[in-house]
């Protein structure tokens, strides 16, 4: 495939390409051109040009176009779940689900765009006052490769239907999918330009985007360490910056949990997408009256888990991303047992023989007493390795429950509405959730608190995230 500028196939000024693997074979499955700077500058350009236009529109005539663009992705969603699969591992029913979550999201924006207006403040004798919510101009969205699609919704909804032009870069990995996306969203009426996508490396295109002086917002998903990079390139030019990045979630489940429930919640938790989610459940606590019987179900049910090539429909649970990933996940399982760490009560070794000869498979992996300074815990692990510590009461819970840097989600399973209070108010987290983990619907405000991140991604908030205010001051 091509890089997507103005509307428009492109390839790189210097002609060189670089391949998508997919990660259950390890095969080439396509090329994409490796864009440089000169792209970036061409896709800003693009996205100049078509800004007026695009912003002078009502924002009901853009939510129309969202929601054009939605049906056709859902008309699709079939053939680009498989081409996601393909490129980025997941089983194809998440993938499904990736897609159609994507769809949703421009749906959600479309939805509210007839209730999006300004304000108006009456000052007495003083005059009057009018507030209008002007777009930013061209903002620049850079995402990872974990969640491509459910990503670029998040950035690109709110982006569009407030009338900025955006430019898109996806991560390396996993471009594929979103040019795909973006040639529907035009078919279905997006003009030329409003929405670019410039393929290519972090330290190129992304920096070079990050850099540009015509981009008035940036935002980023992605690790802890490339966001303080962001950070500072955009922070030197005053342009917004909206940073989402890592999580190490912790699930309670309370003594009056149901059982059952909490387990399946734990393994699609942590297991979904083989752990590579920014909210997973990554370090799990639960009480002490429950634990045996507990560790016992999510035992069972993580080694009954159908691990292999997310095209089979059967299968449950794909590879990691890429080599370096499932090296990343070895040498932190390796370590914890060397260490004598933890116990590993499953799992623990990457996966071998017949259709496991390629690709980069690693199995549910459960470890049993972590030691609290273990990198388990003290680190963001992407992969599908749930670290299970046994307490004996809430504030026991609560506190090793925030006994971390980061503060993506957090959820409690506990039939007690004064237990969930509790633990809502006191962990430090942006969204809490009882009864359930991972579900971020597009209605609801999501927002990393401590190292986690700046700025909101989904809700009415995001869309303000991307328009300024501008006041009108009448004196009669
Ligand atoms: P990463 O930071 O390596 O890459 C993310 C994107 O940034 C890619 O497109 C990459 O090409 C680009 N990039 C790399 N270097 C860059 C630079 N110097 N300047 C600008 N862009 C650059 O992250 P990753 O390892 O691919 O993704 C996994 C991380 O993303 C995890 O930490 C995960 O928790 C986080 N994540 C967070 C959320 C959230 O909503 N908070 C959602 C999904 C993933």
């Amino acid at each position: 495939m091509q890089m997507r500028i103005g509307g428009k196939d492109v390839s790189s000024t210097d002609d060189a390409r670089m391949p998508v693997i997919n990660p259950a074979t390890g095969i080439e499955i396509d090329r994409v051109p490796e864009g440089t700077i000169y792209e970036v500058d061409d896709a800003v350009r693009a996205a100049e040009t078509a800004f007026d236009a695009w912003a002078g529109r009502t924002v009901r005539d853009r939510g129309m176009i969202l929601f054009q663009a939605a049906a056709s992705v859902r008309e699709h969603s079939h053939d680009l779940a498989s081409l996601l699969t393909a490129e980025q591992g997941k089983p194809v029913r998440d993938a499904v689900d990736e897609v159609r979550g994507f769809a949703n999201i421009l749906e959600f924006y479309a939805g509210i765009a007839g209730a999006m207006h300004g304000e108006y403040i009456g000052l007495g004798s003083a005059g009057d006052c009018l507030v209008r919510h002007d777009p930013l101009g061209v903002c620049g969205a850079i995402v990872p490769w974990n969640m491509p699609v459910i990503l670029m919704g998040w950035k690109v909804g709110p982006a569009l239907l407030a009338g900025n032009t955006l430019v898109f870069k996806p991560a390396s990995a996993t471009p594929l999918t979103s040019l795909s996306v973006t040639a529907l969203m035009e078919e279905a009426g997006l003009p030329p330009g409003v929405l670019n996508i410039v393929t290519g490396r972090g330290d190129v295109v992304g920096e070079g985007l990050v850099k540009h002086p015509g981009i008035r917002k940036i935002s980023f998903t992605g690790d802890m360490e490339t966001g303080d990079r962001v950070r500072e390139l955009a922070g030197s030019r005053l342009a917004e910056i909206h940073l989402e990045l890592g999580g190490s979630d912790p699930m309670i489940v309370w003594k009056d949990a149901d059982i059952g429930k909490a387990v399946d919640g734990a393994v699609r938790g942590r297991f979904y997408n083989a752990g590579q989610t920014c909210t997973a459940v990554k370090r799990l606590f639960v009480h002490e009256d429950i634990a045996r019987e507990f560790i016992a179900r999510l035992r069972k049910r993580a080694e009954s888990l159908v691990v292999g090539d997310g095209s089979d429909p059967s299968v449950e649970m794909g590879p990691l991303s890429g080599k370096a990933q499932l090296e990343r996940i070895i040498s932190v399982v390796e370590s914890v047992k060397e260490k004598s760490q933890g116990t590993i009560l499953t799992g623990g070794s990457p996966l071998s023989g017949p259709g496991y000869e390629r690709g980069f498979f690693y199995p549910p992996t459960l470890v049993g007493d972590p030691d609290p300074d273990c990198p388990l815990m003290t680190r963001e692990v992407f992969g599908p390795v749930l670290p299970v510590t046994v307490i004996r009461d809430l504030d026991e819970g609560i506190c090793r429950a925030n006994e971390t840097r980061y503060g993506l989600g957090a959820s409690v399973w506990t039939r007690d509405l004064a237990v969930a209070h509790e633990v809502f108010s006191r962990v430090e987290a942006g969204v809490v959730w009882v009864n359930k983990h991972l579900t971020l619907p597009p209605e609801i405000p999501f927002e990393g608190v401590k190292e986690s991140g700046l700025g909101r991604e989904n809700g009415l908030q995001a869309f303000q995230g991307y328009t300024r205010t501008k006041s009108l001051f009448i004196s009669w």
